[in-house]
């Protein structure tokens, strides 16, 4: 469908709740009708909260020290990865903090020749920003998906949430982009939605940059205040939690609207809003989900935003609520399958 800016924004902008459910279900038949009805099930594994960054809203940024950090062993991610392919999700998300040293580079390396040996999963990367070198490493070892959120695809505003150095830069950024898709990667990127300063304007160029850019996946979500973070000063500039829900709603429908045959996940700052927010997102278009198999003991660290779901849960317990919640929502689950992107096969 052809939607130009001013179009985008007017949507972005509708408070009509009965036009909303015509886009929602409009968008929920493209999807149905392009890349099918299933949702494909991602492992996630959060891997380590180490990072050596300082974006300014993530709770897990390098100069919060209240953070207490962990990193989980080679062993239980191999725990996971076999709880994983034993349910039948057959693929993983391995995310954590951004480290290029050589220690983690090679751990993250054989960690992926090693999961690719003993199982056939598929395996997508969130670990950040690399040098091209390493994530043509970690292609060859195995990773054949990677997320990398532009978070804004806006300089001005994607500046105002990271510090202004070269650890931060907004040209690396979408040089990083364009290097994943060099080494082979179907790519995936996205934003967080209700930032301080952030416009319907702001999220309509997203869009835009999301198919300008071609991307195969996106993955995006609300922004969630930290209060050990920078950005909780500007607090009182944000739009209540659950408008924040619904402009991801909505960003999720018109993207499908507009790229039919990406991947398109349901996150889980949506369940964080609302317990049901991940079902609306699919409900709108949203066709991957991420159950969070992270170790119990660990999860309560990784926090990189305030009051996450699922704390002091273990894998099997959100595995089997996720089952159950599209279980009853009567949606079909694609076990035992990649799904991969179709926008990425097609290419
Ligand atoms: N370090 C990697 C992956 C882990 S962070 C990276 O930054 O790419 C994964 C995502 O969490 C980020 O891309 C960001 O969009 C999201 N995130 C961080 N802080 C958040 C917050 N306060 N609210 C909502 N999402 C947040
Ligand atoms: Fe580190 Fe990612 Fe958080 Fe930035 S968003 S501080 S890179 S974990």
């Amino acid at each position: 469908m052809e939607f130009d800016r001013d179009t985008l924004i007017s949507w972005l902008e509708e408070k009509d709740t009965t036009r909303l459910e015509h886009l929602y279900s409009g968008a929920y038949r493209t999807k149905v009708s392009t890349v099918g009805d299933k949702v494909y099930l991602r492992g996630l594994v959060e891997i380590s909260n180490i990072c050596c960054k300082n974006c300014l809203y993530c709770g897990i940024r390098r100069d919060n020290h209240a953070a207490g950090r962990y990193e989980i062993s080679s062993e239980e991610v191999l725990q996971s990865a076999e709880f994983a392919y034993k349910e039948g999700y057959a693929s993983l998300v391995i995310q954590g903090g951004e480290r290029t040293d050589r220690a983690f580079i090679d751990r993250i390396t054989s960690l992926l020749k090693e999961i690719k040996r003993r199982w056939p999963l598929g395996i997508t990367l969130s670990l950040g920003e690399q040098p091209l070198e390493v994530y043509r490493e970690w292609f060859g070892a195995g990773a054949h998906r990677y997320l990398l959120r532009i978070e804004s695809s806006s300089r001005e505003l994607y500046e105002k949430i990271h510090p202004v150095d070269s650890l931060h830069s907004y040209d690396s950024r979408v040089q990083a982009l364009k290097d994943l898709r060099t080494v082979g990667y179907q790519v995936g990127t996205g934003v967080m939605i209700g930032l301080p300063f952030q416009t319907a304007a702001h999220l309509a160029d997203d869009l835009l940059f999301f198919r300008s850019l071609d991307i195969d996946m996106c993955g995006m979500g609300p922004y969630l205040e930290h209060s050990q973070t920078p950005l909780y000063q500007y607090r009182s500039m944000l739009l209540p939690q659950t408008e924040r829900l619904e402009l991801s709603i909505k960003m999720v429908a018109l993207l499908r609207l507009l790229m039919p045959d990406i991947n398109i996940a349901a996150t889980t700052a949506m369940q964080a809003i609302d317990p049901n927010g991940r079902e609306r997102a699919i409900l709108a278009g949203a066709n991957v989900l991420m159950p969070n198999l992270t170790l119990a003991e660990v999860r309560e660290e990784y926090q990189i935003y305030q009051n996450k779901p699922g704390v002091g849960e273990d894998a099997a317990i959100s595995s089997s609520r996720t089952e159950q919640r599209l279980n009853e929502m009567k949606i079909p689950i694609g076990w035992g399958q990649w799904g991969d992107s179709k926008h990425f096969e097609k290419r």
